[in-house]
């Protein structure tokens, strides 16, 4: 019955292997905040992108304001002179009067164009407000996702490095030889060396259901005996419950 106290030695050491798994499966199931890392650039770009916009609309309204203001000293400089008294005839009256209503056509187009930069200057700001503050918001959720990240890493980091330690005290009892072929199995077999048969006679890694001879010869303990379908090590339930 040597081999039944090594199985049950290994079991010991695959219960173990299997919380190491179940953690580093957890680590790499880990939001790594990556994706709104890419959200947040695509964002950003917008968001500049709305903000010059919006800065050249203002400069736009700027730009028309200013002309108008030239068109209305303009305006009041020919009035003044138009009813300063000094105008020496009726051609120069005329002239002024022309200069008059040539400036109000400028000052109607100018106010027009100034109202339409408003416009278009109100909009593009409130436009580039509403990309800085989803922006803003993108930053927040990306650093509370980095944050629970960082913690649960450091979390499973730590268990994991309890557990390599829990695997060696462990794997001391179990011959070398088996140790060997465990480990083996484990690195190829996606981290799972031996399967535990169940009261049914399922293979408990791949769950596929055992000829019931292969389970005897499992119980038996006189030689090793592998899963038929998935190659790992079987050890019958009942052997853990002697551990
Ligand atoms: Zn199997």
């Amino acid at each position: 019955m040597a081999l039944f106290h090594d199985l049950q030695a290994l079991h010991a050491v695959h219960a173990v292997d299997s919380k190491i798994l179940r953690a580093r499966k957890e680590i790499a199931a880990l939001d790594t905040g990556s994706g709104l890392a890419a959200e947040y650039n695509a964002a950003k770009a917008e968001a500049e992108r709305l903000r010059a916009a919006a800065v050249k609309a203002q400069a736009e309204q700027h730009d028309g304001e200013m002309r108008l203001q030239s068109i209305e000293d303009k305006t009041k400089q020919v009035q003044k002179t138009l009813y300063s008294g000094t105008v020496a005839g009726p051609r120069e009256l005329e002239n002024l009067q022309k200069e008059i209503e040539m400036l109000g056509r400028q000052r109607g187009d100018a106010e027009e164009t100034v109202l339409l930069a408003m416009d278009v200057a109100a909009d593009r700001t409130k436009a580039a407000d509403a990309a800085q503050a989803a922006l803003d918001a993108l930053a927040v959720r990306y650093r509370a996702v980095r944050n629970r990240y960082k913690e649960r890493h450091a979390a499973l980091t730590a268990e994991i490095a309890t557990l390599e330690t829990e695997h060696a005290v462990a794997a001391k009892p179990v011959p070398a030889a088996l140790l060997t072929r465990y480990e083996g199995l484990r690195a190829k077999k996606g981290g799972i060396g031996a399967a535990v048969v169940d009261a049914d006679g399922t293979c408990g890694a791949c769950h596929t259901r055992l000829n019931t001879g292969l389970v005897d010869d499992a119980k038996a303990a006189a030689s090793v005996q592998v899963c038929e379908y998935c190659g790992r090590i079987l050890i019958p339930a009942s052997f853990a419950a002697h551990g």
